[in-house]
């Protein structure tokens, strides 16, 4: 069961879509990494899916599911971890409204990687008002469960700067904290908000099999983890490797998206170094050697995830995924709870507190 005497870890992913390599780097590996030592609440932002996609719930739901799938496949262990949803936390969506006011609306809209949402996922000026929303919301995601870390790719480094700013500014604002207070003094100055620190993984940022942007759900770009050997295949197969040339021709390996698969996923730097060299030589090394390389490392790293995944995918899979929901969710609550009623002390708002019940 989780250990509340251990420092805290928050960090989840959208039910936007299966999770793909890109997560597993950035920020999977590190969660499995931090699962002993500290409390780690995996949160399931089914709500944020909503700001892109309201139409989709009956996708929204699957995906919901599956990814909790794709962590179990990975190696998280409920047992040891919280698993939550946070359309069932309440105080999220109640955390989101307070802090809402305490951030500027432009400099929500100026947080880069809103911009980068925005062109990357098409959404132009017709995006709901509620898709900004999601920025403010994951501060309370996040500070909702007072974590010391929070595990996560480079694209999220401003949002995660954000829930920091929102902490310092609750904390001086209702707490007394003195403002020149360094980050480390928040909680032991009397802040509800110790200020979470960003933690980016192995790769911060991996590369679509478009060789173009980040390797997102949203993107058709990604080599998802529950991918049959032949989808990866397939996807490595037919990426463009940057440049045109034959196997006896030099080529420049640094422009090839396929080399930072080689690097990242191929174990032997060595081999990986002395491809390069070939490649860069034009050394008969065809491009098509370079991506069986991959494809076989790649594969090496998911067989024995979806060997694990197949334990969820027969009947009574989707009722275990549940049970494991409903039962992080509802320790999750009592964490959460328990922040927003310290906070609505500070802000003046203690008129007594409910207790939440679970059916
Ligand atoms: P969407 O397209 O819906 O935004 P996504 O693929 O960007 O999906 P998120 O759920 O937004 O995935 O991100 C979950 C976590 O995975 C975040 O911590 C994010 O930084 C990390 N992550 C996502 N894509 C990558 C990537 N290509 N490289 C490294 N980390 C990534
Ligand atoms: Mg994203």
């Amino acid at each position: 069961m989780p250990n509340s005497a251990k420092p805290r870890v928050l960090t989840g992913d959208t039910p936007t879509g299966r999770l793909h390599l890109g997560h597993y780097v950035g920020s999977i590996e590190n969660r499995l990494r931090l699962q002993d030592q500290y409390d780690c609440f995996f949160l399931l932002a089914n709500m944020h899916a909503f700001t892109t996609r309201p139409d989709r719930h009956a996708e929204i739901r699957a995906d919901t599911i599956e990814i909790v799938k794709d962590w179990l496949a990975c190696g998280i262990d409920p047992s040891r971890s919280t698993i939550v949803l946070q359309t069932e936390v309440p105080a999220i969506a109640e955390l989101t409204w307070y802090f809402a006011m305490l951030l500027p609306f432009n400099r929500v809209m100026r947080n880069p990687t809103l911009k980068d949402e925005i062109k990357d996922k098409g959404l132009g000026d017709t995006h709901s008002f509620g898709f900004p929303m999601y920025a403010v919301g994951q501060c309370a995601d996040i500070l909702a469960f007072r974590p010391r870390w929070v595990p996560v790719g480079e694209d999220q480094v401003a949002h995660i700067e954000m829930c920091r700013e929102v902490a310092r500014r609750f904390d001086i604002t209702y707490c007394s904290v003195d403002s020149k207070a360094d980050d480390q003094d928040f909680a032991t100055l009397g802040g509800v908000f110790p200020i979470p620190e960003v933690m980016v993984g192995r790769v911060g940022r991996l590369i679509g099999t478009d060789g173009k942007q980040k390797m997102s759900k949203s993107l058709n770009n990604a080599i998802f983890l529950s991918d049959t050997p032949r989808q990866v295949k397939k996807k490595i197969g037919a990426m463009y490797p940057g440049q045109s040339r034959d196997p006896d021709q030099p080529g420049d390996p640094d422009i090839n998206p396929v080399f930072d698969y080689a690097d990242i996923f191929i174990k032997d730097e060595a081999f990986v170094a002395d491809l390069r060299e070939r490649y860069r030589k034009g050394d008969n090394l065809g491009d098509g050697h370079v991506k069986a390389f991959v494809i076989d490392a790649v594969n090496e790293l998911l067989d024995p995830i979806r060997a694990k995944r197949a334990e969820y995918e027969g009947p009574g899979g989707d009722d275990t995924v549940i049970d494991i929901i409903r039962t992080g969710t509802a320790a999750a609550n009592e964490v959460a709870e328990e922040t927003l009623y310290m906070a609505k002390d500070a802000m003046g708002l203690g008129f007594g507190e409910r207790t939440l019940e679970w059916e």
